[in-house]
C-alpha cells in the first residue's frame, strides 16, 4: 500500500516498455489498454494483404508480465481522466494513481469527413488490418459473378496517403496483383485491375530523401502502382472517390492511410493540445503544467532546439522516451536529479515490396536489395519474442521462394460474437451503431 501508484494508459510501443523497465521497481504498475495484448503496427500491411497472421504481430499482455506481482494488467476502453481527484475512470472502472502516464498513440485521422470515416477502411489497429484482410478476399469473390457496370468499383482499389504506410500497402497489392491473384482465380483477368496511391502532397515518402522518394516512387511504378501526386480527396459515398481537382475514381475500396491524430482521453487540459491532437510536454516527458502526468510516444509533442516541431511520430521515438522516463521514474524514488529526453535518429526506412527498399541513415543512403534486406532484420529485431520471429521469419521464407503465402482466410465475426462483444463493451461506438 505504500507504493506509489503508476497508472500507464495504453500498452503500445511506449506504455508497454515502460510498465517492462519498471516491472521490478518499487512503483506499483497498472497497465490498461483496450486490447489484451500488444501490437506490431509498422506490418499491419502485411496481415491486411495475407502474408502474416494477425497473432504473429500480436503479444498477450498478461503473458508479458505473467509473474510480475507489481504490474497489473487492464483490459478496457479508457473515457477519461479526472485530474484533481487523480483518478482514471473506464467503461467499468475507477484507478487512482500517484503518477499517470497517457500513451494512448493515434488513431486514423478523417479530417473531419464522416463520409470518408464511414466508408474508407482504415489500418490503425490489428483488427481493422483484419477487417481490410476480409474486405479485399471478399472483393475479388464478388468480381467473380459481378456485373459489368460493378466490375470497375471492385476492380480500382484506392489507397490515401503516401507516406510510409500508404507505400508499402500499395506495393503489396501490386504483388498481389501479379502473383497471387491470377493463381487463386485462374478465370479472371488481373490486367482490369488498379491500384492507386493517392498522395496529397507533392511526393511520396515526405519525411525520406530525395533518392528515397524518387526510387521507392519508381520501384511502385514498375509494379504496376498509379501514383498520383498532388491528389487530395475530397470526398467518398463508397462508389466514387472524388478529387479536389475535380478528378473521380470509381471504387468500392478505399484504403485509408492519409493521417493519424491523438488519441487524448477527456479531462487531459484543453491548453495543452497541440497540432494533431498532441499532448506538450516538457524535455520529461512531463505534461506542461503538471507535476505528475506524463506524456510518450505518439501523443507526445516535444519541442527541442534539434526537433523544434516536435519528434516525427515513430516506435523508436516512443521506445526512447519510454526508455529515458522509467530511468527518470527510478531517480524521482530517490530525489536524484532528472535526466531530459534526448533523440539521436537512427534514420528512417520503407520497403515497397520483394528486394526493394529504400533506407535513409544520417551517412549513407541507399536502396534495392540490401536495403531490403535491412529492413527485413530490423523489423525482425523489434518484433517481441523469439516465437514470433521464427514464425515471421517462416513465412517471409516461403514466400520469397514460392510467391505465395496460405493466409487467404476469410474469418468474418457471427451473430453471437457481436453480442458477446457489445456484453463485454468491445465494441466502438461506431461499430456498436452498426453492429
Ligand atoms: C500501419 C503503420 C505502420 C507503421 N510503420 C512504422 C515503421 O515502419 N516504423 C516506425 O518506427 N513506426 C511505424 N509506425 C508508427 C508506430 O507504430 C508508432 O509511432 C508507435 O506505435 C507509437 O507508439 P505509442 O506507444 O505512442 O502508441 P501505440 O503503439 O499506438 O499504442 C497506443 C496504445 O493505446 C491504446 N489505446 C488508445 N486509446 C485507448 C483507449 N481509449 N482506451 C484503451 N486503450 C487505448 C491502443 O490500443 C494502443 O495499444 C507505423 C504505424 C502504423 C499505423
Amino acid at each position: 500500500m505504500d507504493k506509489k501508484r503508476v497508472v500507464i494508459l495504453g500498452a503500445g510501443f511506449a506504455g508497454l516498455l515502460l510498465a517492462k523497465k519498471l516491472k521490478n521497481s518499487a512503483y506499483d504498475i497498472t497497465l490498461i489498454d483496450q486490447y489484451n495484448f500488444h501490437q506490431f503496427q509498422p506490418l499491419f500491411y502485411q496481415v491486411a494483404t495475407a502474408r502474416l497472421e494477425p497473432s504473429s504481430i500480436s503479444f498477450p499482455l498478461r503473458k508479458i508480465f505473467q509473474r510480475r506481482k507489481n504490474v497489473h494488467v487492464r483490459i478496457g476502453k479508457i473515457k477519461s481522466v479526472d485530474t484533481a481527484a487523480q483518478k482514471v475512470i473506464t467503461e467499468e472502472c475507477t484507478f487512482p494513481y500517484d503518477y499517470l502516464v497517457v500513451a494512448t498513440g493515434c488513431t486514423s485521422n478523417f479530417f473531419g469527413n464522416k463520409n470518408i470515416e464511414k466508408y474508407a477502411f482504415p489500418m490503425k489497429s490489428t483488427t481493422e488490418a483484419i477487417t481490410l484482410r476480409n474486405r479485399l478476399l471478399l472483393n475479388f469473390e464478388d468480381a467473380l459473378d459481378c456485373s459489368e457496370s460493378e466490375l470497375e468499383g471492385i476492380m480500382n482499389i484506392v489507397v490515401a496517403g503516401g507516406g510510409a504506410t500508404g507505400v508499402e500497402l500499395a506495393g503489396a497489392l501490386a504483388e498481389m496483383k501479379k502473383n497471387v491473384l491470377p493463381r487463386d482465380y485462374p478465370d479472371m483477368d488481373f490486367s482490369k485491375l488498379n491500384v492507386y496511391l493517392l498522395e496529397g502532397g507533392p511526393v511520396t515518402l515526405a519525411p525520406m530523401s530525395k533518392e528515397s522518394q524518387q526510387k521507392s516512387q519508381e520501384y511502385l511504378e514498375k509494379l504496376g502502382v498509379k501514383v498520383w501526386t498532388d491528389a487530395l480527396i475530397q470526398d467518398y459515398d463508397g462508389k466514387v472517390v472524388s478529387l479536389k481537382d475535380g478528378q473521380t475514381i470509381r471504387t468500392n475500396n478505399l484504403i485509408w492511410a492519409a493521417g493519424i491524430i491523438g488519441n487524448v482521453p477527456d479531462g487531459i487540459p484543453k491548453e495543452v493540445l497541440v497540432r494533431g491532437n498532441r499532448i506538450k510536454v516538457d524535455q520529461y516527458n512531463r505534461v506542461e503544467g503538471t507535476t505528475n502526468i506524463f506524456a510518450l510516444g505518439d501523443i507526445a509533442y516535444m519541442e527541442t532546439p534539434e526537433f523544434p516541431r516536435g519528434h516525427a511520430q515513430l516506435a523508436n521515438v516512443a521506445n526512447n522516451q519510454a526508455a529515458n522516463l522509467a530511468k527518470n521514474m527510478e531517480r524521482m524514488l530517490d530525489n536524484r536529479e532528472l535526466k531530459p529526453f534526448v533523440y539521436k535518429s537512427p534514420g528512417t526506412m520503407a520497403t515497397v515490396g520483394k528486394r526493394k527498399a529504400v533506407v535513409d541513415l544520417s551517412w549513407i543512403k541507399f536502396q534495392g536489395f540490401f536495403a531490403w534486406l535491412v529492413w527485413m532484420f530490423l523489423h525482425l529485431m523489434l518484433i517481441l519474442s523469439a516465437k514470433n520471429k521464427l514464425i515471421i521469419f517462416i513465412n517471409w521464407a516461403i514466400s520469397y521462394f514460392t510467391n505465395d503465402t496460405t493466409l487467404r482466410l476469410i474469418l468474418l465475426p457471427t451473430r453471437k460474437q457481436i453480442e458477446l462483444a457489445r456484453e463485454h463493451h468491445r465494441l466502438d461506438s461506431g461499430d456498436a451503431q452498426t453492429a
